[in-house]
């Protein structure tokens, strides 16, 4: 079924065996003795070496093998007498099947900034750095899948379009086929929703936690691992209108069941990615070295395997909001008057603050418990002092969090209560309330933003940089 791929090509034993290679030319040497062709076809970060006598091909369709071209070459596989690699292709035949022209092809063999990347998605993956990104990003997709189907969770598929406007994560992007020239209106004037595709409001989902509560109280344990909108205007480089997010949902889990879940979880599909990924995560760590080595020595992170090896090392701190707020009241840029935003019981932490608790005070991964009531959602399960609910946020360095998630309220009273009091109309959220009311039980879950954790393995520094055609704000064009 098709041809090697390159990666399965460089481990094989050469014996001057025929082979078929196929990609795209990363780069083309001519010296006196032989024309180098640098050829990579996605497979694995490492090229495939082919090699021609000067004079073998005609000057005419050497012309056409440049940067960015694709090929179809066929040779011999043989030890390469060069170092860098142990094998090499002698070539037999180039076949062009397309040609790059040098004069417009955006992509040549020398360091691109990740902007100017950005403005070419559509080529960008053909880079090193993206081809690194995009093979470590599959991986820890599938690690992800592994590892709950080897927990005992199913994947639970929620929907896209809901028409719960009552979620509250965060602002939402509206689904409609009403004429935006020529709306329906009530007799009051309101624009007529009955009369749009659903017949009411809808929107493009924020969370599947509210879908994926109701399988968790059918199948014990689910998850979800599907698209995230959230319409914030916010140009941060941990935002994006448009990522992926994992909820996993499940009956019987109590906070702390939930924190030790959590804690595994990801470092479980961290050590997939170390272990599957040398290759890729070497030259990104590589990559980040070169890019601090103006940095002075103190300034300098730790290289990226060894700041992954050490997450998945140690265990993550854990304490609660109330203790979180004493340790910043007591820190030195407080009581130097260093944070942007003031510190006291009942704030929500800002990125300066969850920053200074995992970077500087705990050195490490921070799993922060029991937040004030007023700044968590109102589905959290309340703690005895009706001050504090069951929430906890997994801190990360260099991401912040990285994970919110809860055990649930499942009294129906006071969830209702909630409801209410913060002015949810309880009519649109009966179809979850109803699971309180028919054999309700303990649960926890959780959200993990897919490209925050993308961005922590690769050690990107924009969120934008890790999802293969990024959503922000004025930009869609891929
Ligand atoms: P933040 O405070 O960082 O904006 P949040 O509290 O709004 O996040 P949650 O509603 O708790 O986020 O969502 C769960 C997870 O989804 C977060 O921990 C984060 O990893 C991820 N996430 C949230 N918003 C975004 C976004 N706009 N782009 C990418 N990931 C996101
Ligand atoms: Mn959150």
């Amino acid at each position: 079924m098709g041809p090697l791929q390159i990666k399965d090509i460089l481990q094989t034993a050469p014996e001057n065996q025929s082979v078929v290679v196929k990609g795209w030319v990363r780069t083309k040497r001519e010296s006196k003795n032989a024309i180098f062709i640098a050829l990579n076809d996605g497979s694995t970060i490492n090229n495939i070496q082919a090699v021609a006598e000067p004079g073998q091909f005609s000057a005419e369709l050497l012309l056409t093998v440049t940067t960015g071209s694709c090929l179809k070459v066929t040779g011999q596989l043989i030890a390469s007498q060069g170092a860098g690699q142990t094998v090499e292709v002698k070539i037999s035949d180039i076949e062009v099947y397309g040609t790059a022209d040098p004069e417009e092809y955006p992509l040549q063999p020398k360091k691109h900034s990740l902007e100017f990347l950005r403005e070419i998605a559509h080529l960008r993956p053909r880079t090193n750095t993206f081809g690194a990104i995009l093979r470590i990003r599959h991986a820890l997709a599938f690690a992800v899948h592994q590892y709950f189907n080897d927990k005992g969770f199913f994947y639970l598929h929620t929907p896209v379009i809901t028409a719960s406007d009552a979620e509250g994560a965060g602002e939402m992007f509206r689904v409609t086929t009403l004429d935006l020239n020529n709306l329906p209106r009530t007799e009051e004037g309101a624009i007529n929703f009955k009369e749009d595709f659903f017949g009411r409001e809808a929107n493009l989902t924020v969370s599947g936690q509210l879908e994926g509560e109701l399988g968790a109280m059918a199948l014990s344990k689910i998850y979800t691992f599907g698209p995230t909108f959230r319409a914030e205007n916010s140009n941060t480089t941990r935002h994006l209108a448009e990522f992926w997010m994992i909820e996993p949902e499940m009956a019987f889990f109590e906070l702390k069941d939930n924190m030790d879940l959590a804690e595994d979880f990801v470092k479980k599909v961290i050590t997939y990615a170390l272990i599957h990924c040398k290759d890729d995560l070497n030259f990104l760590q590589n990559r980040l070295t070169e890019e601090e080595k103006n940095k002075p020595q103190n300034e300098r992170s730790l290289p990226l395997l060894e700041k992954l090896a050490f997450v998945v090392d140690n265990p993550f701190e854990r304490l609660t909001y109330t203790e979180a707020i004493d340790i910043l009241l007591k820190s030195k840029p407080h009581k130097e008057g260093k944070f942007q935003f003031p510190v006291g019981w009942g704030i929500d932490l800002s990125s300066e603050h969850e920053r200074y608790l995992v970077e500087k005070h705990f050195k490490k991964p921070v799993i922060l418990t029991n937040y004030p009531r007023e700044i968590k959602s109102f589905y959290m399960k309340l703690d005895e002092d009706g001050k504090t609910v069951r929430a906890m946020d997994v801190l990360f360095p260099g991401i912040g969090e990285i994970i919110g998630g809860s055990q649930r309220e499942e009294s129906y009273e006071k969830l209702l209560g909630r409801v209410k009091e913060i002015g949810i109309d309880p009519e649109n959220l009966w179809w979850y309330l109803e699971t309180r009311k028919f054999g309700t039980a303990p649960h926890s879950g959780f959200g993990l933003g897919f490209e925050r954790l993308v961005q922590f393995v690769t050690g990107m520094g924009n969120i934008r940089d890790v999802i293969p055609f990024p959503r922000y704000p004025k930009s869609a064009e891929f």
